[in-house]
């Protein structure tokens, strides 16, 4: 692919991005070949292919989820995460039952259909506690769907979740390199495990979402590789990409940020992959640049998913740095987010938003 002089043949990249676009899986020495020349050119060619195919199942439409952060204590000690167990100067809050309903009720009101329950590992909610509270938000509403995002947990409490309604799980593989794996997590954590989740949670019925981290320390191409080989494979009905952002009370603190042009290109990368998903422009695009939520949406996804926690609670649920609650990422600035959703010609859609091969 490179000639004698070592200059690469752009029209190969573009072709790669053609073959992409109809079908085909790209070998890890393509991939990284791809990884490794991103350019404006070659991000504006891959952007519309992506809004073509995203038109075409989705239409214009972006589809809204109310995120409720429901708790910041987590058993885990991830090294990017700042509610890690370690860290101690997390200031940690559980929201009661009749807080989360409240947060539901709001959301509904502002025209929310789908609430995401999403916390540290805390295990002071056991699984009955969990049934209960995705029964009570399908019995209030049963017009919507919920979605979890609660991390690691056996087969049987998976499946007690989805019998008591659950549709959809979020549980972000992270990365898919093994060995990178492990430099982002203890040695008490597993890939084995978070992998064997997912594939649990598929074949219990969810929709399900997987994702990673774009620019996490230590990432190589290859990595980015292995995680779009992997989702090509899994087929999530979600992918949830967002660059890594450094929070000063973790081990990471002195680490790089993942980059907004590296992001965007993933973000069409794999809406061409995989032109069904759902696919959030997340708010940690948001938080790394200004109009981040609008870029991505132009780069091919097609969810938001704007807070819907309590406003006095929202600071402490800091995963990372300057991390975004208020303004167009809070729930209630749902009217500002319409508007700049239309500048760009999208709409947010009323709906559900089930993967399209659902409906
Ligand atoms: N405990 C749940 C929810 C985790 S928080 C679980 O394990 O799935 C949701 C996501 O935030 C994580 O999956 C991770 O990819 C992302 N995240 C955590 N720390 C981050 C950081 N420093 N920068 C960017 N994203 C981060």
């Amino acid at each position: 692919m490179e000639n004698k002089e070592g200059f690469i043949d752009s029209k190969e990249l573009y072709s790669l991005i053609d073959l992409i676009g109809s079908g085909n899986e790209l070998k890890m020495d393509e991939w990284v070949l791809l990884l490794s020349n991103i350019s404006d050119d070659l991000s504006e060619y891959l952007f519309e292919k992506a809004r073509t195919v995203k038109e075409k199942y989705y239409g214009n439409k972006v589809y809204i989820r109310g995120l409720i952060e429901f708790t910041n204590y987590c058993k885990n000690n991830c090294y990017y995460c700042g509610i890690r167990r370690d860290n101690i100067k997390a200031d940690r809050y559980r929201l009661s039952d009749e807080a989360i309903l409240e947060c539901v009720d709001r959301g509904h009101d502002l025209g929310f259909r789908t609430f995401v329950l999403q916390g540290g590992e805390d295990l002071y909610y056991d699984d009955d506690h969990i049934c209960r509270l995705v029964s009570s938000i399908k019995e209030s509403w049963p017009d919507s769907a919920v979605t979890l995002s609660i991390g690691e947990k056996s087969y049987e409490s998976y499946k007690a979740y989805y019998l008591a309604g659950a549709d959809r799980y979020l549980l972000r593989h992270e990365t898919a390199g093994k060995e990178h794996y492990k430099s982002l997590h203890p040695e008490e954590m597993s890939y084995d495990n978070r992998m064997r989740c997912l594939y649990d949670l598929k074949e219990i019925g969810y929709q399900v979402g997987a994702g990673f981290m774009v620019g996490s320390p230590d990432q190589r191409r290859e990595d980015i590789a292995r995680d779009l080989i992997f989702l090509k494979k899994f087929e999530p009905h979600m992918v949830g990409i967002g660059p890594f952002i450094a929070h000063k009370d973790t081990p990471f603190k002195e680490e790089k940020n993942g980059s907004l042009k590296e992001t965007l290109f993933l973000l069409g990368i794999i809406r061409l992959m995989l032109p069904k998903v759902l696919l959030p422009s997340t708010t940690a695009l948001a938080t790394i640049a200004k109009k981040g939520r609008e870029l991505g949406i132009m780069a091919g996804a097609n969810v938001i998913m704007p807070n819907l926690s309590p406003v006095k609670v929202r600071k402490k649920y800091l995963l990372y740095d300057n991390k975004l609650s208020g303004g167009l990422e809070g729930a209630e600035g749902i009217e500002i987010l319409k508007k700049s959703l239309e500048a760009i010609g999208s709409r947010i859609s009323a709906d559900r938003g089930d993967h399209c091969s659902l409906v």
